[in-house]
């Protein structure tokens, strides 16, 4: 049972007068935050280990590349003396290097030695796992196939554990077209881990299709994390008419979930801090989903959540139980 106000804007049953006569006084605005959010363990523990070598060692502390792909936490760490570099040659001979969680090929390592570089490998045991893959396929001189994104980071430190010789990257199903690899041969593939679920799948089929003898990897290489935070932002979709991704625009598996939640039907935005939210994407929209990306900190949803606060005097937010809670990954040591 609807009660209609003077203006005729539409009030629940039950919903609380205010004297203010801002239309935005009167509707009830529901948050969903997806079940599987915000950091993973690769990223937790990443993190955790530029942290205990901060308070260690003090600053300067390097790191290879952005420890994870996160403005908030990168700008903190690097406020508190953390130098994020991208070439060996930029850390002081002797000195301690952390590589970031996205992982780095053999010649990073390789030069990390030469300078006498004290390293800590950060890297997400996932993406080692992928690793080790690249590695026992080219022991076997198939043909590898590396599904990913030309660029990211993760998707470099992975092509460096294939043969060159026998590497071919693809992002697209009509790069699969273009390989002119013989199909009558065992060829293998591999992933980024932060792939779209369902692309990769349709990509993998394609492959098949192409190579009747392709060879899999023994497990998805594509993480929990990816997977669970997909599937959430599905569900989103179906209760939600908006869905607001929190994440850094060089975060893959943060755009991968605006994307998911577009395909999914549901209008999808992606900001990387609160304050980025043009608030006039809210207007109309009653039921809103939150996400986050695996290396995005709570604080940020938090942020998001307040700004709506301020906007809409009547606020509910549904929250799950996090269904990742006992997933931790063991701290290299430092
Ligand atoms: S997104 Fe997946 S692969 Fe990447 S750090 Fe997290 S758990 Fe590891």
């Amino acid at each position: 049972m609807l009660n209609k106000s003077k203006d005729n804007f539409v009030v629940p049953k039950g919903t609380p007068q205010f004297s203010s006569k801002k239309k935005e006084d009167f509707v009830i605005v529901e948050i969903y935050l997806a079940k599987s959010q915000g950091f993973c363990a690769g990223v937790a523990s990443a993190v955790d280990v530029v942290e205990n070598a901060l308070n260690k060692y003090g600053a300067p502390l390097y790191v290879f590349h952005e420890i994870v792909h996160n403005t908030y936490v990168v700008d903190g760490f690097r406020q508190r003396g953390v130098v994020f570099v991208e070439d060996m040659d930029e850390v002081p001979s002797g000195e301690r290097v952390i590589f970031s969680a996205h992982g780095v090929p053999p010649k990073v390592i390789e030069k990390a030695k030469q300078r006498n570089l004290n390293v800590v490998d950060a890297t997400c045991p996932l993406v080692t796992k992928v690793h080790n893959e690249a590695v026992k396929f080219s022991s076997h001189q198939f043909e590898t196939v590396l599904i990913g994104h030309r660029g990211h980071q993760e998707l470099i430190g992975t092509a460096g554990y294939v043969d060159p010789n026998l590497l071919h990257i693809v992002e697209t199903e009509d790069d699969i077209d273009q390989l002119t690899i013989d199909p009558n041969i065992e060829v293998a593939y591999i992933t980024q881990t932060t792939l779209s679920v369902d692309e990769t799948k349709m990509m993998i089929e394609k492959l098949k299709r192409k190579f009747p003898r392709l060879q899999a990897p023994p497990r998805s290489d594509l993480c929990y994390a990816t997977t669970n935070r997909q599937n959430s932002v599905k569900e989103l979709a179906q209760i939600c008419d908006l869905i607001i991704i929190c994440g850094s625009p060089n975060s893959s598996n943060s755009n991968r979930l605006r994307e998911t939640g577009e395909k999914a039907g549901c209008p999808s935005t992606i900001i990387d801090q609160a304050q980025e939210l043009g608030m006039n994407l809210l207007k109309g929209k009653t039921k809103i989903g939150i996400s986050s990306g695996a290396s995005v900190p709570r604080v940020i949803v938090d942020e998001l959540i307040n700004r709506i606060r301020q906007e809409y005097r009547n606020v509910v937010v549904h929250e799950y139980e996090n269904p990742e809670k006992n997933i931790v990954f063991a701290l290299p040591d430092i």
